[in-house]
């Protein structure tokens, strides 16, 4: 009965765009940069591809998953964040450079000039940054608070000394299965990842 229902979930057919036939496909690197703004690539996904156009797709959950869990890499990066990176944590909280600017007692000249690389973030607003961050992933019961502890007690030494990294570092994330099973939907993490 199981492997019934399995087998109907697999074959049946989802049009693409093109009017092709998407069937289920393995991915070795998928890459996500256009999911997440960031070089981001996972291994060992499963998706579909076209019959058609060979175009490339994935579930909607693993693409969440995926960005929330850069979120957790980068919050938890070693040097100071670069423009992308700080991009990618405003929009996580859905602010405006304008919105992030005011909670920080900042102007918004200086977020945008973070965001396109023309200045560094300092250590400080680096470190409030990736708190808000981290405090919008708690709040989604996506990280408990002993992990946002943990990772904010560990970064705060290492952004005052390392500056970001120049142009877009890739991320490499871990093969989906690990990811879900630190990060299961709807639930808390299970590790700090
Ligand atoms: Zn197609």
């Amino acid at each position: 009965m199981r492997n019934q229902q399995r087998k109907s979930k697999a074959s049946r057919a989802i049009a693409c765009e093109c009017g092709g036939e998407l069937r289920p496909a393995k991915f070795d690197g998928y890459d996500f940069s256009d999911y997440v703004g960031l070089n981001v690539t996972v291994s060992n996904v499963d998706g579909f591809k076209c019959t058609k156009c060979g175009g490339e797709t994935v579930d909607g959950s693993l693409v969440n998953l995926v960005m929330n869990y850069t979120i957790m890499q980068v919050a938890k990066s070693p040097r100071r964040l670069n423009g992308g990176e700080a991009r990618y944590l405003r929009r996580t909280l859905h602010a405006t450079q304008e919105e992030l600017a005011e909670k920080m007692g900042i102007d918004r000249v200086t977020v945008a000039d973070w965001e396109r690389g023309a200045n560094p973030i300092s250590p400080q607003h680096d470190y409030i940054l990736r708190g808000f961050a981290l405090g919008w992933m708690l709040a989604g019961n996506l990280i408990t608070p002993e992990c946002m502890v943990e990772i904010l007690g560990t970064v705060f030494k290492a952004v005052r000394r390392e500056l970001p990294k120049k142009g877009t570092p890739s991320i490499a994330l871990p093969d989906p299965n690990v990811m879900r099973k630190l990060m299961p939907p709807r639930g808390e993490m299970v590790a700090c990842a």
